[in-house]
């Protein structure tokens, strides 16, 4: 027996005109009709979920998040002293707060746990959105993450036993291991940093990391195993390079220039440009927030918005990804600010509604599954109050979700 969703308006998350007095049938996990209450005759014995006050859209997708159970910013080498076990307990937790905040599915770009969350996700011994997930991102030594203050043996140490959001490889042939390895812990992507960080004390956002035959044999190793290849990267010429070994995401892009833009457009590169982090650290400017990471905040944050809109109106596609870590003020739950800032930025609101939602399923290799409100896809569906195309705010505020056909949340009025 099916059940069916009747709203007051429906974005489909294919960008397709907004459709009134919608009904949305449900069975099992899947759609099986979707249309106006005229096209979709529903069965009298079919149970009804009322919406018909609310506008309804697929679950939102984060394409650019990290699960790592990071209690605080002050100090990333946390990471390393944490035992994984405790990070994942942590982590369980974060995923809830995803699910209840509208997210059914997200990517994680760098971290041990996310991978193991995803199978007790699975399983469903935690709820939580789907996962996609890179496990550890790679970086060379002394590459943007790995932090200089702990001596390289200790490292060393940490790595073998999982520990880090990053990696070290170096060379064509430990880049190639690397992402073996990645495979066979069950990664669904390849996460590469080709230029320091933002948050790194010692590599500034403009530093260029692996060189180019690295950049080809992690990318090259990726695609030969069907995973695709998510490259941080703010400075020009580390940006190049990752474009021109063919990744398929361009995360942050900063420093952008017109030949990237280009090559993004031939090669249909996503750019996820992640404001949301950087919004967020720069208007809170606690205590938490070290001086450098403020400091190399402000500086890429105009050059940033510039470059974003120029590749965005020259057509390159745009994913929807927050860069939240866990701790305050980049904690797990309003997520959806990145697309209030997506609209800040320039983009229309009917744009960044399919960013988030169809457009990141394409990104996270997810679109035969999820993304849109059609016919056949999972039930993964959200409804707010309002129109987000008049109000994104709106998306702050989640009171229904339904993952996979079963309703994990439902706050009546
Ligand atoms: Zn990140």
């Amino acid at each position: 027996m099916a059940t069916a969703i009747k709203g007051k308006l429906l974005l489909d998350g294919t960008g397709g005109k907004p459709l009134s007095n919608p009904v949305i049938l449900v069975e099992g996990d899947t759609i099986v009709a979707a249309g106006t209450a005229d096209d979709v005759p529903v069965d009298p014995e079919a149970q009804v979920i009322d919406l018909s006050d609310k506008t309804i859209l697929p679950g939102l997708m984060d394409a650019h998040i990290h699960l790592v159970g990071l209690k605080s910013m002050e100090d990333m080498a946390e990471l390393i002293r944490t035992p994984p076990p405790l990070s994942a307990l942590r982590t369980t937790v974060e995923a809830r707060r995803l699910l209840e905040a509208g997210f059914t599915s997200v990517r994680t770009v760098g971290g041990p746990t996310a991978i193991f969350l995803k199978q007790a996700i699975e399983e469903g011994v935690v709820s939580g959105p789907r996962i996609m997930a890179s496990g550890r991102s790679f970086i060379q030594t002394s590459g943007g993450g790995d932090p200089w203050d702990i001596p390289l043996e200790l490292m060393e140490i940490a790595a073998s036993l999982g520990r880090g959001l990053a990696e070290t490889v170096d060379g064509p042939v430990e880049c190639r291991k690397g992402v073996r390895r990645r495979l066979r812990e069950g990664a669904d992507l390849i996460k590469i940093l080709t230029t320091g960080a933002v948050f790194s004390k010692e590599n500034p956002p403009t530093r260029v990391g692996f060189t180019q035959p690295e950049i080809d044999a992690l990318v090259d190793e990726a695609h030969r195993m069907g995973l695709k290849v998510a490259a941080h990267a703010h400075g020009t010429e580390g940006i190049r390079s990752a474009l021109l070994a063919g990744v398929d995401s361009i995360e942050h892009g900063t420093y952008l220039d017109d030949e990237c833009i280009e090559l993004m457009l031939k090669q249909g590169t996503y750019l996820v440009p992640t404001f949301a982090i950087f919004k967020r650290v720069m208007d809170t400017a606690g205590d938490d927030v070290p001086e450098y990471a403020m400091r190399q905040g402000l500086q890429v944050h105009e050059t940033h918005e510039r470059n974003f809109l120029k590749a965005y109106r020259a057509g390159v596609k745009i994913g929807c990804g927050t860069d939240f870590v866990g701790p305050p003020p980049i904690e797990h739950g309003p997520n959806a600010v990145e697309l209030v800032y997506l609209v800040e930025a320039g983009m229309t609101p009917m744009d960044v509604i399919v960013s988030a939602t169809g457009g990141n399923a394409d990104l996270l290799a997810l679109a035969e599954k999820t993304g849109t409100i059609t016919t056949g896809k999972l039930a993964d569906i959200i409804a707010v109050d309002g129109n987000p195309l008049d109000d994104m705010q709106t998306l702050l505020n989640v009171p229904f979700v339904m993952k996979g056909g079963e309703v994990v949340k439902h706050v009546s009025d």
